[in-house]
Order: structure tokens, then sequence, then C-alpha cells
């Protein structure tokens, strides 16, 4: 059974910042634009590090990309570190 996938934004920070606007109690993985498996970090789609203005000036979905969804959709990247801000008591 198919089920909706965790969706990537990669030169998109309008539609990045529109999904996290529209789904605050789901998940962000800050990835390296390559997805290198070892350079995953999980964030909940509300963390102050990946929401707001980006800081100098960059884009939140350019070097480094953004892959969204709930957390089991997130699965597939079992890599992925638990941020140390929003997601300390967690995983
Ligand atoms: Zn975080």
């Amino acid at each position: 059974m198919a089920r909706a996938a965790a969706q990537t934004f990669v030169d998109d920070d309008e539609g990045y910042l529109a999904w996290q606007a529209a789904h605050p109690d789901l998940y962000v993985i800050n990835a390296e634009r390559s997805l290198n498996p070892n350079n995953l970090v999980l964030h909940r789609a509300t963390c102050r590090t990946i929401s707001g203005t980006p800081t100098r000036g960059s884009q939140w979905t350019g070097p480094y990309v953004k892959i969204c969804g709930s957390q089991s959709d997130l699965d597939e990247y079992p890599t992925a570190r638990p941020c140390r801000i929003c997601l300390a008591d967690d995983r």
C-alpha cells in the first residue's frame, strides 16, 4: 500500500515555507544537496533553526535542502540525527 512519501524541497524556499506553515506538526530533515546520508539532521517543522528568515541572506533550500514529512515518512532516512535544540528529549 503506497503512502504519501516525504517531500524534498530544492531551490524552492517559497514551497518549503508554505509546506512548513501548513504542517507545523510534522518533521523536516536538513540535508546536504547531495543527500549525504552522514549529514542529515531531523527537526520539528517549527524548529527555530530551520524557520523564519534564513541567516546570512542565504536560502533555506539551496546548498542545503529540506526533506519534509511525517515521522514515518522520514523513516526512510535512518541515519538522520535528532536536532539537539528541538528534539533533545525525543528519539
Ligand atoms: Zn531543530
